[in-house]
């Protein structure tokens, strides 16, 4: 008999929502609140090709929880909450506590807590939603996935910055990587693709974040991101790595605070400090109307990726089994792959296949494929995320366990 289980993804303003029936993997509905605490707030409910969108007033992430469990209930996806038999949530940062997902007790609260200083536009969001699930919901199991922890495998000498080293041990300054459940997600589609364990693979997670792994022998080996996602490739707001004399400097220059550098590299800078857009489809139709920042502003995201893949592939010494585009724009952005992909083939011996790359979109006629002719040394694929279907895998077997060990001990096996 299946039972229902719940995704949820909360954001500052933001809470996203997936029902799941397990062990069937079915995908019931899904939904988000958006707008919380502003006076236009409103939810959509997406189920068998259907959408629902209504505005409803929200105050805070309690409000939101409430909200969802009532159109769940009025839409009758669950008769009785009761039906709910666990949630993951999205964290992002699993900081040193960390290395796999975890039940989320007091302690693990706590340490929560302590990991705002390291994600401070992503936790305290995801705090509230716990909290307010668990003010709704008092009795129900609640786990923590993490973006951190597939990167757990990646070796000491790329973890590292060559900062003293006391600043590693004494204030955990290293590299965590992050979308480590995206990550981990495509690589698990990519290893039964290639019936493979032991696969390697550069992975290209194109959103309005954007991180690339070099996966060696199946696990993480190294990532872009860092101590922080502010590191790596150019993002849609935020700058990826920068030569760090800047923060010093620029302060100097226009009297910023720390604090105040930190928030404009995060969330004013990326496409939209270079051409004042960072949504994609906006940057590539003003490129078409021929806006030269914008073109500009794609250019530098396409090089910094193409960097990244190029650092990777002699990481892993050009044995290489594929490479994957995945996310809002790698999954959507035809000419963006076919840009790089063009590149990549003056130096590695792969081909592009443009029929079947220009046809490859969510709203087009293929989602998902090989993007390279079949003479090529390596596939280059286009694979769509589903970072909520890892949460529920996760969270679905961890309160598995748990439950097992309970009625073990119940019955004193
Ligand atoms: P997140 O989950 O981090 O919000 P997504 O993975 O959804 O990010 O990616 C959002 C990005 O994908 C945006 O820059 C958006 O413009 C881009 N995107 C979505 N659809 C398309 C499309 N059809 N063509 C080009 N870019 C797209």
């Amino acid at each position: 008999m299946d039972e229902k289980y719940l995704v949820v993804n909360a954001g500052s303003s933001s809470l996203k929502f997936t029902l799941y029936a397990m062990p069937s993997e079915k995908e019931i509905v899904n939904g988000s609140v958006e707008k919380i605490g502003k006076s236009d707030s409103y939810y959509t409910l997406k189920f068998n090709g259907k959408k629902i969108e209504k505005l409803q007033l929200i105050d805070d992430h309690t409000t939101a929880v409430k909200c969802m469990l009532n159109i769940l209930l009025q839409n009758e996806f669950i008769k009785e909450i009761e039906e709910i038999k666990g949630v993951g949530n999205r964290i992002l940062h699993g900081g040193e506590f960390y290395k796999e997902s975890v039940v989320i007790d007091d302690n693990v609260m706590n340490n929560l807590n302590s990991l705002i200083k390291l994600g401070p536009t992503h936790i305290p969001a995801q705090i509230a939603g716990i909290m307010a699930i668990k003010k709704v919901l008092p009795n129900i199991d609640q786990v923590a996935v993490f973006d951190t922890t597939f990167h757990k495998t990646i070796p000491k000498e790329n973890y590292l910055y060559a900062v003293p080293y006391s600043w590693y041990e004494e204030n955990n300054v290293r590299k965590y990587g992050f979308h480590g459940i995206s990550h981990e997600y495509i690589t698990n589609i990519m290893k039964k693709r290639f019936n493979n364990e032991n696969i390697n693979l550069i992975i290209c997670h194109v959103g309005s974040g954007v991180s690339l792994s070099c996966i060696k022998n199946g696990k993480s080996y190294d990532t872009s991101m860092g101590l922080t996602p502010l590191d790596g490739v150019i993002m849609g707001t935020r700058s990826g790595s920068i030569d760090n004399s800047i923060i010093s400097y620029i302060s100097n220059e226009r009297n910023l605070s720390i604090e105040e550098i930190d928030n404009i590299l995060n969330k004013k800078s990326g496409l939209l400090g270079i051409a004042g857009q960072n949504d994609f489809r906006d940057l590539e139709q003003q490129a078409g109307f021929g806006d030269e920042r914008s073109k500009l502003a794609i250019k530098m995201l396409e090089n910094s990726i193409i960097k990244f893949i190029a650092q990777y592939y002699f990481e892993l010494e050009g044995k290489i089994d594929a490479i994957v585009f995945t996310a809002g724009i790698g999954e959507n952005a035809s000419s963006l792959r076919e840009d790089i992909v063009m590149s990549l083939s003056n130096v590695m011996n792969v081909k592009l296949n443009k029929d079947i790359n220009d046809n490859i979109a969510r709203f087009k006629k293929y989602q998902s494929g090989v993007i390279t002719t079949e003479d090529s040394a390596f596939e280059i694929l286009v694979i769509p995320t589903n970072e909520e279907f890892m949460i529920l895998k996760d969270t679905y077997n961890i309160l598995k366990t748990k439950n097992k060990v309970q009625f073990q001990k119940k019955l004193k096996i």
